[in-house]
């Protein structure tokens, strides 16, 4: 990635940041501590920001945990992915009040993303991918005129894999600016790389200094160090010659037997984009909106096709999500559906580990203990 200028800011300048953002008139969203979890909502100040919160993630169980060190970063993904703000989970097609139809306009923020990590930002461009043809779509509409601050991951969470999917934990792609935070007895600080000429001129109004080779020397190593620790891995073969061989496997009724099909783990996952429609009128009848919806193919509906339900069980369910995300996504849209974000493990109720699961059908792993299936529901 071609960079203008690699500086130094320190905390302060992180405030400074977003209000540069606003003053641009820019919707900033970045990470925030909300209902026992680092949530992504608008940053009025930088003192939303989740300073001294890190995170503990497992296979079903995700808590904020206090940090003594101040870090701002220091929290792997969370519940909410900024497929939120790209490919909103409600929107109105069209209303109907009093006979008359409308097809309203939706609301278009100038976003800044601010926090954005190298798994999170490699999602955003596959949703691009899919959903961002259209030109004139809301999500196109939306990254045309996107800021984005990524965040260079050096302390990955316990269900990060985005270093076997590589997409992480360094950013990738375009940014506008990325920063690697940075905290030892030279005090608290993040050092920060232009990689466009909006970022350039961004870090140009907030007070910053060049940072010098051996600076941007120690960024990198902490970020090479964080691959060395990442939570899992995914099995490193052909995934979607895996996944179409494996249509007749037993880990299919192994998952089965412990997944609820509840769909959190496509709620969470920030590229998985289905949706349905659904006509929802008022109570005293004035008024119907016609509104797309998130839809989760764990959804039994979700696979009502010609009068015939095309994937009854929950193993057939599990099988479909996987081979889409893991195999199938490559023929349609020319990459992985999975970005190693580990959301899908820690919010799972019962712990369900893609990692694991594929491991099981590479034969690396053995099929699981019945009396071993992670949290009780
Ligand atoms: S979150 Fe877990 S239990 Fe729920 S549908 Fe996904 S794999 Fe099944
Ligand atoms: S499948 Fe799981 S790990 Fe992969 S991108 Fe989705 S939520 Fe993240």
């Amino acid at each position: 990635m071609a960079t203008w200028e690699t500086a130094l800011i320190d905390r302060r300048g992180l405030d400074d940041l977003v209000l540069a953002l606003r003053d641009d008139g820019r919707r900033v969203v970045g990470p925030t501590v909300r209902e026992s979890a680092v949530v992504l909502g608008d940053l009025e100040s930088g003192a939303d920001l989740p300073d001294g919160w890190g995170v503990v993630t497992a296979p079903g169980e995700y808590r904020l945990a206090r940090r003594d060190d101040g870090a701002v970063f220091s929290h792997s993904a969370g519940p909410m992915s900024w497929k939120s703000f790209v490919h909103p989970p409600r929107q109105v097609l069209w209303s109907e009040r009093g006979g008359t139809f409308s097809v309203p306009e939706p609301e278009e923020p100038r976003f800044a993303f601010l926090g954005v990590r190298g798994c999170d930002l490699a999602a955003i461009r596959t949703l691009g991918s899919v959903l961002g043809a259209d030109p004139g779509g809301y999500t196109a509409r939306i990254l045309a005129d996107l800021v984005v601050v990524a965040v260079n991951c050096i302390e990955p969470g316990g269900v990060c894999f985005c270093a076997s999917m590589g997409t992480g934990p360094g950013v990738g792609g375009r940014y506008d600016l990325a920063l690697t935070e940075r905290i030892d007895d030279r005090g608290h600080r993040f050092v920060v790389d232009a990689g466009t000429e909006t970022g350039a001129r961004l870090l140009a109004r907030i007070p910053h200094t060049a940072a010098t080779r051996a600076d941007a020397d120690e960024a990198c190593a902490a970020v090479d160090d964080a691959r060395g620790r990442m939570g899992r891995a995914m099995p490193d073969v052909d995934l979607r010659a895996l996944l179409r061989a494996a249509r007749d496997e037993p880990v299919w009724d192994d998952v089965a037997d412990r997944c609820l099909t509840c769909g959190n783990c496509t709620m969470v996952c920030p590229t998985c984009f289905c949706t349905s429609a659904e006509d929802v009128s008022e109570l005293g009848g004035e008024g119907t909106e016609r509104q797309q919806r998130w839809a989760s193919c764990f959804e039994l509906d979700y696979s009502h096709l010609h009068g015939g339900n095309a994937r009854t069980s929950g193993a057939a369910r599990y099988r479909q999500w996987m081979t889409h995300k893991l195999g199938t996504w490559f023929d349609q849209f020319g990459s992985s559906g999975c970005v190693g974000c580990g959301r899908c493990i820690d919010w799972c109720p019962v712990g369900i580990d893609i990692t694991a699961e594929a491991a099981r059908l590479t034969g690396a792993l053995p099929a699981i203990d019945p009396e071993d299936r992670g949290p009780e529901p």
